[in-house]
């Protein structure tokens, strides 16, 4: 029996059946298009031997759309009455038993995943969707790439190179990850209740050797954080309070490092900003 996907009717159908009227505060925004949950799919080049990750399959949309590939999926949702709905929806829609793991659960909490799952597919909570991200890229090692749907700004920081005007702290947090790149927009009318924002799909792509270990990676995020707080001004002072105290000191982890003590945070690449890291580990 071949899978089926979920219409726009039966759709809210399932939501007045289980007396769900969407949240804000889940930004529970869901796909009534077939076309987009097929497109995201086809973006994020989903195989039949992927085992999925899927951050809030909601009536399960999206979720359908990566079974119909044949590959298993590790559904982690928040609203109870969503989570438990899941597995007969999807029976009823043709996928087998056991493609389907559903963990009623917030994401962001969660520190397992059933299936070590290599890729992320999630149209995200909008409210969540850099905090979860940069969670699962940390706590699942074994993701190697994924596709989300987020809101176009997030999107478009996601993405941002060093110097545009998008470029700020979540920009350099997921760069320690991989690579980003916007890969098309989606239009409101495809959700419902329709949004009063836009929405992008981001492509990511793991980097083929970590960074860093952890501890790096957690003086590096101080760095980005501290850098881009203060986002007028120049390193050398922005860093100051890292380092100890003095804009000499910072100045001099700066040279160190082979960055420009007068630059700011927005025109560092990840690259420079784990240099700066690395000298401040060394001094500490
Ligand atoms: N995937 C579905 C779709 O495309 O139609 C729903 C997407 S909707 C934008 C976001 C989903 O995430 C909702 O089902 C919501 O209940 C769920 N959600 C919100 N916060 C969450 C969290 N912290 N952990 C897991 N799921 C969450």
């Amino acid at each position: 029996m071949p899978v089926t996907l979920l219409g726009a009717a039966e759709i809210r159908a399932l939501a007045a059946d289980l007396d769900v009227t969407p949240t804000k505060k889940l930004g529970q925004n869901f796909v009534v298009d077939a076309n987009t949950v097929r497109k995201i799919v086809h973006v994020a080049n989903v195989r039949a031997a992927d085992r999925v990750v899927e951050i809030g399959p909601g009536l399960g949309s999206l979720t359908l759309a990566i079974l119909e590939t044949g590959a298993s999926v590790t559904a982690v949702e928040i609203d109870h009455r969503l989570a438990e709905r899941l597995p007969s929806t999807v029976a009823a829609h043709g996928v087998a038993a056991g493609a389907l793991t559903v963990l009623d659960a917030d994401a962001l909490r969660v520190t397992e995943l059933p299936g070590a799952p290599n890729v992320l597919v999630a149209n995200l909570p909008y409210n969540v969707s850099v905090p979860v991200l940069l969670h699962f890229l940390q706590t699942f090692p074994e993701l190697q790439r994924g596709v989300v749907m987020v809101q176009a700004e997030v999107g478009e920081r996601l993405a941002a190179s060093p110097g545009s005007k998008a470029y700020g702290v979540p920009s350099v947090k997921a760069a320690w990850y991989g690579s980003w790149r916007l890969a098309g927009t989606v239009s409101r009318q495809v959700f419902w209740p329709v949004p009063n924002v836009d929405s992008v799909l981001v492509a990511f792509e793991r980097g083929a050797a970590p960074r860093g270990d952890d501890t790096l990676r957690r003086t590096v995020f101080e760095i980005v954080d501290a850098a881009f707080g203060q986002r007028r001004k120049m390193l050398r002072q922005s860093l100051a309070g890292v380092v100890g105290g003095s804009a000499a000191a910072a100045s001099e982890i700066l040279a160190a490092a082979g960055v420009d003590p007068t630059a700011r945070g927005e025109q560092l690449s990840i690259e420079d900003f784990v240099a700066i890291a690395r000298e401040v580990a060394d001094g500490r």
